[in-house]
C-alpha cells in the first residue's frame, strides 16, 4: 500500500473533477464529503484506483459482488448475452436467459415458491411484492387488507412504499413521513414481552392487514441487527394463524450470505413472497426477482384483465442481466461458495473479537457479532463519519461505517490474506491505531 504522496495532484483522473461538479452522488452531504476515489478497474477483492493505489474492498459494493469482481464465467456469459441480444420486451415476447433464470430460481427457492416476476432493483422488488400482496386480497374481494405489518430496524429500499415499512428513526426517512401510507411498526417478537405485544397487535388489528415484512435473521441496512430463527419461526406461525402473508426480503441475506442459500432455509420457514436482488448477477448487472408462491398466483388468475397484475418495468427481463444471473447462479453450483462462508464466519468470529471493549477517537465498541459473511462492530456512536473511512482507505481497504455500525460484507472469494489485512485494519483502526 502506498500513501498518495503529497506531491503528487489530487485526481488523476482526467473524468472526475468535470463529473464531480454535475454528478449527485447517493446518501452523501454534497457540501462536506470529500471528492470520491476515481476507480479505474476491479479485480477479484481489490479496487485499482487512478492514482495507483490499490483497495482491499470489505464490502463487495454494497454486499452485491459476492464472486469478486470479474469472475470470467459471468465476464463471458454477458459479452455472450450482449453480442446475441442485450433486451428485448418481455410482454409477448420471451427471450431464453429470463425463462431459463425463473426455472432456476423457482426450483432453488424455498416451500411452493415457483413463480417469479423480474425487476432492475431491490426497492422496486419490494414494491412488486407489496402491490402482489395488497391485489392478492383485493381480487379475492377483500380489498380492506391494504395495510403492512413490518419491524423495528427494518430496512427495505428508498423508493416511498419501501420506505413507509422500513424504519424511519434515522431521521433520513422519516422527512417522508407525510408521503408514505401509514403502516403498523412493531418490535420484532424476540422474547415473552415482545411476542405477546406481536399477538396482542395481530389479535386486533389482522384483519386490516395484507402481509408481514421482514429482512430474516439479519436487518442489514437498519443496522445489521441479528434475531434467531425461533424468532422468524415465530413471526411466520402468527402469519399463518392469522392468515396474512410473509413477505421475506431476502435482498441482503439471499443467495448465500448467512451461509445457507437463503436465510428462512435456517428457520425452516418459507414465505409466501420472497425478493432478491444485491447479488443476484454476483454484482455486475441491475436485477431483482420478486418470487411468488403458487398460492399467492392463482389469486390473479380470472378471465378478465381485472385480476391480472398490472405492473411491468420496461426492463423486466432484460436478457444481460439474466444471463449474468443465470452464470452467478452455476458459481454457486460448480464452487464451493456456501463453505467459502462458514470459513469467513469463522476468520470473522476469531479476528474481529479484539475490538470488543475498544474505545479509540472514533468511539466505543458496544458490540462484536458475526452471522455468515457478516462481521459487525458496533459502536455507541460513530464521531467522525468521513474521518473514520478516510482512516480506512489510508490503511488501503474499502470499508464503508454507516450510522454506528463498522461492518465486513466481503466477497466469498476473498483470501485468507486479504481478509486477514481486512479483520487486522478494522481491530487497529477501532482500537485506535
Ligand atoms: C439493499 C436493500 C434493498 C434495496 O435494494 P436496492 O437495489 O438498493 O433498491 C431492499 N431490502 C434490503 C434488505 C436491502 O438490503
Amino acid at each position: 500500500m502506498t500513501a498518495r504522496p503529497d506531491s503528487q495532484p489530487l485526481t488523476l483522473a482526467p473524468w472526475l473533477d468535470g463529473g464531480y461538479r454535475h454528478i449527485w452522488m447517493p446518501y452523501t452531504q454534497m457540501q462536506t464529503a470529500p471528492e470520491p476515489e476515481a476507480v479505474t478497474a476491479t479485480q477479484g477483492t481489490r479496487i485499482s484506483l487512478a492514482d495507483g493505489r490499490e483497495l482491499i474492498d470489505g464490502v463487495a459494493s454494497w454486499w452485491s459482488a459476492c464472486h469478486g469482481y470479474n469472475h470470467p464465467h459471468i465476464r463471458d456469459a454477458v459479452a455472450r448475452q450482449l453480442s446475441q441480444m442485450p433486451h428485448v420486451m418481455l410482454a409477448g415476447l420471451a427471450n431464453e436467459p429470463a425463462f431459463t433464470l425463473a426455472e432456476r430460481l423457482a426450483a432453488l427457492a424455498p416451500g411452493g415458491l415457483e413463480r417469479v416476476f423480474f425487476s432492475e432493483s431491490g426497492s422496486v422488488s419490494v414494491e412488486i411484492a407489496m402491490k402482489m400482496a395488497v391485489q392478492y386480497w383485493l381480487n379475492q374481494g377483500r380489498p380492506e387488507r391494504a395495510k403492512f405489518v413490518c419491524f423495528t430496524g427494518a430496512y427495505h429500499g428508498d423508493t416511498i412504499a419501501a420506505m413507509a415499512v422500513g424504519d424511519p428513526e434515522d431521521g433520513i426517512m422519516g422527512r417522508f413521513q407525510g408521503l408514505m401510507g401509514e403502516q403498523f411498526r412493531l418490535d420484532l417478537p424476540r422474547d415473552g414481552d415482545t411476542r405477546a405485544r406481536f399477538e396482542l397487535f395481530l389479535a386486533d388489528r389482522a384483519p386490516e392487514c395484507a402481509a408481514v415484512i421482514l429482512e430474516p435473521l439479519v436487518q442489514g441496512a437498519g443496522g445489521m441487527i441479528f434475531h434467531s430463527p425461533e424468532t422468524l419461526k415465530a413471526v411466520s406461525k402468527a402469519c399463518d394463524a392469522h392468515g396474512l402473508l410473509l413477505i421475506l426480503d431476502e435482498i441482503m441475506t439471499g443467495l448465500g450470505r448467512l451461509g445457507t442459500m437463503f436465510a428462512c432455509e435456517q428457520a425452516g420457514v418459507a414465505p409466501d413472497i420472497m425478493t432478491l436482488s444485491k447479488s443476484l448477477t454476483g454484482g455486475t448487472l441491475p436485477l431483482a426477482a420478486t418470487i411468488a408462491g403458487g398460492d399467492v398466483f392463482e389469486a390473479f388468475l380470472s378471465d378478465g384483465l381485472d385480476d391480472a397484475f398490472m405492473h411491468g418495468p420496461t426492463f423486466t427481463g432484460n436478457a444481460l442481466a439474466c444471463a449474468a444471473a443465470n452464470a452467478s447462479l452455476d458459481l454457486f453450483e460448480t464452487e464451493p461458495r456456501l463453505a467459502q462462508v462458514k470459513a469467513i464466519e469463522a476468520h470473522l468470529t476469531a479476528a474481529l473479537e479484539p475490538c470488543r471493549g475498544a474505545a479509540g477517537p472514533w468511539g466505543a465498541v458496544k458490540d462484536v457479532r458475526v452471522r455468515g459473511a457478516v462481521g459487525v462492530v458496533e459502536m455507541d456512536k460513530i464521531e467522525d463519519m468521513n474521518g473514520l473511512r478516510a482512516r480506512f482507505t489510508a490503511e488501503g481497504c474499502w470499508i464503508r461505517p454507516f450510522g454506528n455500525i463498522v461492518y465486513l460484507m466481503p466477497a466469498f472469494t476473498i483470501g485468507e490474506d486479504d481478509l486477514t489485512r481486512l479483520t487486522d485494519c478494522v481491530v487497529k483502526v477501532v482500537g485506535g491505531g
